[in-house]
């Protein structure tokens, strides 16, 4: 009996390599395993599945894109989740201290000391959001070997140019409820499907964080209506305050201040 492959096409979406130069033997979950570890996809080689789930020996920040990804929405979960302060003395995280007497949480300063970190690091959480996105788009479509995401498949799988990635600003206190027990997903129908061939945009929320990607170069031209959207979204601005374009993933409000009770 032959061992089980995760293939469809027969093609790596990520370095569009085939059998036999590369293998499809490892179980590609889509989604980090902690986020949702029922989502396999398939396609996605052995090399590049390894490639995003280990950390580098070289390299400014040497953390894996799965590592990064994980442990943001984590530590987010947990952040909303009901606690005791029994919950925060078993608080642990690689890139998040908490601050008890501030009750604020912080990523670690040591790692933003330098730009140049805040830089790679912001830089390799894109491109995790812009790798579930691929992997999880080609196991609901099949299509994500299409040309139009060869710009992604250089950003993530090999680091070349940059995909903004926009992200609504959440006020302060206020998160949108969702089932924080309850896997991670990305939303994909008729509806997700078609607005990214029309307007080269998906987004979606991850436990009340809410991002727009930029998935094909039809974004470009299409930006005032996302923007407009977001207007209408941000409204009053109970929820959301405003849009902006993500450059340091400190931009990202992690205070406890009037939502930690
Ligand atoms: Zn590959």
């Amino acid at each position: 009996m032959g061992k089980i492959e995760y293939i469809k096409k027969g093609q790596c979406i990520w370095c569009l390599k085939s059998k036999p130069e590369v293998k499809f033997y490892t179980k590609p979950h889509t989604i980090p395993k902690t986020l949702n570890s029922e989502n396999i996809g398939f396609d996605i080689c052995d090399s590049c599945n390894h490639f995003f789930g280990t950390d580098e020996s070289n390299g400014v920040v040497s953390y894996s894109i799965d590592k990064i990804t994980k442990e943001f929405f984590n530590v987010h979960k947990f952040l909303l989740s009901t606690k005791n302060s029994d919950s925060w003395k078993k608080f642990k995280s690689q890139f998040f201290r908490y601050y008890h007497t501030s009750q604020k949480l912080k990523i670690k300063v040591d790692y933003f000391r330098r730009p140049s970190y805040a830089n790679e690091f912001t830089r390799k959480f894109k491109r995790g959001i812009y790798n579930i996105f691929l992997q999880e788009y080609h196991r609901v479509t099949e299509n994500a070997l299409d040309e139009k995401f060869n710009k992604i498949r250089d950003f993530v799988r090999y680091n070349n140019g940059d995909i903004p990635l926009h992200y609504l600003v959440s006020s302060n206190g206020v998160r949108i409820n969702e089932d924080l027990k309850k896997p991670i997903q990305l939303p994909f129908n008729e509806y997700t499907i078609e607005r990214i061939d029309k307007m080269g945009y998906y987004d979606f929320m991850m436990t009340g964080l809410f991002f727009y990607l930029s998935v094909t170069d039809d974004a470009v031209y299409n930006f005032e209506t996302i923007s407009n959207e977001a207007k209408n979204l941000i409204g009053s601005g109970f929820v959301f305050t405003k849009l902006i374009e993500l450059k340091r993933i400190d931009q990202i409000d992690f205070t406890l201040r009037n939502w930690n009770k």
